[in-house]
């Protein structure tokens, strides 16, 4: 079995808990204006290369002493759901940890599977507003929502993540209406928040007229969110 990958990181501590290597596959379903990757988005890119399990695993293996787990990303790797399977599990009996980085809407329990072998997931929620949602990613966010509520009525919610972009949508309101959805999540079971600083740099020139929100800005957003008990982290 193939898949097209752009890049193996093998040490990461920016995706997932521990140090990790990080698996990225090529393309993605969705348009994210501010997508920092959009040579990841399309079939092609000059810079990915097809390979086998075997070969990410041979990759993989090197690095075993010296990290806690794998991370598959994207683009969006729930586009490969076999491939991740596979490379899941071979890891397993390896004693690694397994996540994926998802947007989110592809649905995971269409995958019983790779949930079995997946530890968690790492989930976009990019607006609550399914209007937001579209504006931002050519995308609703319907998938998105109940593949939140599925992983964690599973217990395989690790993290959900959301880009804060003032001028795209309203960043207040937005955190107001993610901690309403989010609070009975967490009641089923415990994962975190983080909230990452939209940066203009490397963004399509179009969309980088969007301002970096400020540190005040994000550490406000996340006192709202620890209010309500979630462990935050702000990048
Ligand atoms: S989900 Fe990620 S790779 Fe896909 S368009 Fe959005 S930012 Fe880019």
């Amino acid at each position: 079995m193939k898949a097209t990958v752009v890049k193996i990181i093998p040490f990461s501590c920016v995706d997932g808990p521990g140090n990790r290597t990080a698996i990225f596959l090529q393309g993605c379903n969705i348009n994210c204006k501010y997508c920092h990757n959009p040579e990841t988005r399309g079939p092609k890119n000059p810079e990915a290369t097809e390979m086998t399990v075997e070969e990410v695993m041979e990759r993989v293996k090197k690095q075993v002493p010296f990290i806690r787990g794998i991370t598959v990303s994207g683009g969006e790797c729930m586009l490969h759901p076999e491939f991740v399977q596979a490379i899941f599990e071979q890891a397993k009996p390896l004693g690694l940890t397994t996540l994926i980085d998802s947007n989110g809407t592809i649905p995971f329990e269409k995958y019983p599977e790779l949930m079995a072998v997946t530890d968690g997931v790492m989930l976009d929620i990019k607006a609550m507003n399914r209007e937001d949602h579209i504006k931002i990613t050519d995308h609703d966010n319907d998938t998105v929502l109940a593949n939140a509520k599925y992983l964690a009525e599973c217990g395989k919610l690790y993290e959900v993540r959301s880009v804060i972009v003032p001028g795209l949508y309203n960043g207040d309101k937005n955190a107001d209406a993610l901690i309403e959805f989010l609070e009975p999540l967490h009641q089923l079971s415990d994962f975190r928040i983080k909230l990452i600083t939209y940066r203009p740099n490397g963004v399509r020139e179009e969309y980088a007229i969007y301002k970096q929100p400020s540190k005040v800005f994000m550490q406000r957003l996340g006192e709202r969110f620890r209010e309500h008990g979630f462990e935050v982290v702000i990048v």
